[in-house]
């Protein structure tokens, strides 16, 4: 666990978050329960903003809320001057619902559906981020029915891949994502919305992958990025804006190195002074930039609570504490392996004694949400805190064995409130219907 000021180990020896005993939010709510930290979440969002603000001047901060989305983020984002990106139908629908200003807000998706353009084209989403030459026909003939010349970047995929702990520079051009900027798709991209007369091309996206830590790879993606500005211009295209995607690496379990939100904005700042540099060096007009963490925004302010049930051991193999939620509440482990740290919320000062399994209750043998942890002995009624479940986790809840997607809690200054109310039986046969076929 990264402790900080607004998550840290009470007199009682009972995790805190934002102010509020773990403990006492079990009593209130339940378990399984996600937690969310709201100061933190705001305070990545100013210190990111701020550092863009500060290091590089014209620019912004987009959150990623394919990461964690409801009504309440999009609030939180909207208080903090924040741009947004959005993926879906759902996402759009979700912010345009609170008022977010959907001017801000950046279109992604390699498939995007008719139905979704038309909506984000409704709402007014300020940015489109084209990802096939498909879409450039489909997406300028919608804006011309609705009579809008809509402002677009396009996705490209700049040959660099960053993984947890490195990176690599390809000329892969097999992925799903982006045009390839050295096999020329990105140039006839570009060439086609200039043709068109409902687009208007602002600029290029790159995302170069998640959970990065080595930060290098971001100066190479802008280097990568900037030269192609350059051959561009060289053609007589103008680049007003680039966005640099997200990715940032956060603490999850292990060797994960803990930053602090200072440390988060190293990312930020290398990000604008390897662009600064650039413009610079290579005389290109100093872009709008952008950039979309997800992760690093509401990654660490997210704490799962569960309540350990069944205990069961294979002797001198392995020791398994069943809890109540499980791969429904966090696919992570079961689709990528994903590891977390965990403690007992009720015990978070006592020393591990032994190393156990934390199994999720749904039918799989993959639900396993922690192997090989080390914790006190742990009894029935004993709450399990899994740390960093805030991105990713909520957002790819299922109701998998028609179990319940857990109730989203905030807390704050000592406060606690629902974001997302618990489900209800009645909820999980809301849109089931008996059959009844008609000619
Ligand atoms: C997923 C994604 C992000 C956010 O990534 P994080 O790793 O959560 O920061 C940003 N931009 C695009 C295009 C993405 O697909």
């Amino acid at each position: 666990m990264n402790y900080r000021d607004t998550m840290n180990v009470n007199k009682k020896g009972h995790l805190q978050i934002g102010g509020v005993d773990a403990v006492d939010l079990v009593n209130k709510y339940g378990t399984p329960l996600y937690v969310m930290d709201e100061s933190y979440i705001r305070s990545v969002c100013r210190a990111f903003r701020e550092t863009v603000e500060k290091t590089y001047g014209e620019g912004g901060v987009a959150y990623a809320s394919k990461a964690f989305s409801c009504k309440a983020i999009y609030e939180i984002a909207m208080q903090e001057n924040m741009y947004i990106d959005v993926v879906s139908g759902g996402e759009i629908y979700t912010a345009n619902s609170v008022g977010f200003d959907m001017k801000k807000a950046y279109f992604h998706g390699n498939n995007k559906l008719i139905s979704e353009i038309k909506l984000a084209l409704n709402v007014g989403v300020g940015t489109f981020v084209v990802d096939s030459f498909d879409e450039i026909d489909l997406l300028d003939s919608v804006c011309a029915e609705n009579g809008i010349v809509q402002k677009v970047l396009i996705r490209v995929n700049p040959g660099v891949e960053a993984h947890t702990h490195s990176f690599i520079q390809t000329a892969k051009v097999d992925s799903k994502f982006g045009f390839g900027v050295k096999n020329g798709y990105a140039d006839e991209a570009i060439d086609k919305i200039l043709g068109k007369n409902n687009l208007r091309f602002a600029g290029l996206h790159c995302h170069i992958g998640s959970q990065i830590f080595d930060k290098q790879a971001f100066a190479l993606a802008v280097d990568v990025v900037t030269d192609y500005v350059v051959r561009l211009k060289e053609r007589g295209v103008v680049v007003d804006e680039l966005n640099f995607g997200g990715g940032f690496g956060v603490y999850y379990s292990g060797d994960d190195p803990k930053y602090d939100v200072k440390e988060y904005c190293d990312y930020v700042a290398l990000l604008t002074s390897s662009l600064k540099n650039a413009v610079e060096k290579k005389g290109i007009k100093k872009p709008f930039f952008m950039i979309e963490p997800g992760r690093s925004i509401v990654g660490e302010a997210g704490v799962t609570l569960y309540s350990v049930g069944a205990i069961k051991e294979i002797k001198g193999i392995r020791k398994y504490l069943a809890i109540d939620g499980g791969m429904t509440d966090n696919i992570r482990p079961a689709l990528y392996d994903a590891k977390y740290d965990a403690v007992l919320a009720n015990r978070a000062n006592e020393k591990a004694t032994e190393v156990v399994s934390v199994a999720g209750k749904c039918c799989e043998s993959g639900d396993i949400i922690l192997k090989d942890i080390a914790l006190p002995a742990a009894k029935r009624g004993d709450i399990v805190a899994v740390f960093t479940t805030g991105a990713y986790n909520y957002s790819m809840s299922s109701n998998y064995n028609r179990n319940f997607v857990p109730p989203v809690v905030f807390v704050k200054d000592g406060k606690s409130a629902y974001a997302v109310k618990p489900q209800t039986y009645e909820d999980l046969v809301r849109n089931d219907v008996s059959l009844e076929y008609k000619d």
